[in-house]
């Protein structure tokens, strides 16, 4: 069954269920970070998320529209994740939100636009392009791959997003051997080469949450 459109519910229930996985692997987050950075990245993402999804619950997803569900996520981050991470995740979310302000359904269209927008503003925020090991190794290879669908009038998020995931796993993997150029992995020089970096990982488990939602929701078995 093709997903043309997903709706405010979806949008409610994905960060709901990116806290629990984010929740599930803050150790592994935290561990990654304590290889390159300052081992704090999966007890942010969790704090944050963990307050997130609190804040949530005082929302009908009845009455709020796309834009309200990502503002209230970008305004919690903003607030409770800290370190590098939480203003480049409140960006994120705060730039989709603006793109979705009012909208209670998203099609493809206008889902790619706000993934493309979110990239735009982490990397003017940041600063990182692709290659530096950050979370920008994760989103742009996932955006320009559903740039690519798009083009060839794919439209089914189903298969919009599992083309993301995997160009996002390959960006995620790809930070491996890279010498970082931004945030606290870059001050360990050519030492940051041979680990994962902790924000690209948590940046494709939000890829991968949206996909495996999607797969939940429309694609049981039968
Ligand atoms: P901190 O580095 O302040 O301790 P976190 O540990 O929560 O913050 O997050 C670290 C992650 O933030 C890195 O793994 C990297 O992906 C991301 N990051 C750091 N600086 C930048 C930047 N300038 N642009 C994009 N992402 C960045
Ligand atoms: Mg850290």
């Amino acid at each position: 069954m093709a997903v043309e459109k997903i709706t405010v519910s979806d949008f409610y229930n994905i960060i709901l269920k990116y806290k629990d996985v984010i929740v599930s692997n803050e150790k592994y987050l935290t561990d990654l970070d304590a290889a390159i950075g300052d081992a704090d990245h999966g007890i942010n993402m969790s704090r944050g998320f963990t307050q997130v999804a609190e804040k949530l619950k005082s929302l009908d997803p009845q009455s709020a529209d796309i834009g309200t569900i990502l503002m209230t996520v970008a305004t919690v981050v903003m607030e409770t994740v800290g370190g590098a991470s939480g203003p480049l995740y409140g960006t994120l979310f705060l730039t989709m939100g603006n793109d979705a302000a009012g909208a209670k359904e998203v099609d493809a269209n206008k889902l790619v636009k706000m993934f493309e927008d979110a990239l735009k503003a982490i990397m003017d925020l940041g600063g990182a392009k692709p290659g530096d090991k950050t979370m920008v190794d994760t989103l742009y290879p996932a955006v320009e791959q559903m740039k690519r669908n798009l083009s060839s009038n794919v439209t089914d998020l189903i298969t919009l997003f599992k083309d993301a995931r995997d160009a996002a796993e390959n960006g995620m993997k790809s930070t491996v051997p890279l010498v970082a150029r931004k945030g606290r992995a870059s001050y360990l020089g050519e030492r940051s080469a041979g680990h994962q970096d902790p924000g690209a990982t948590s940046c494709y488990m939000l890829i991968d949450t949206i996909y495996n939602y999607l797969v939940e929701k429309y694609q049981k078995s039968g």
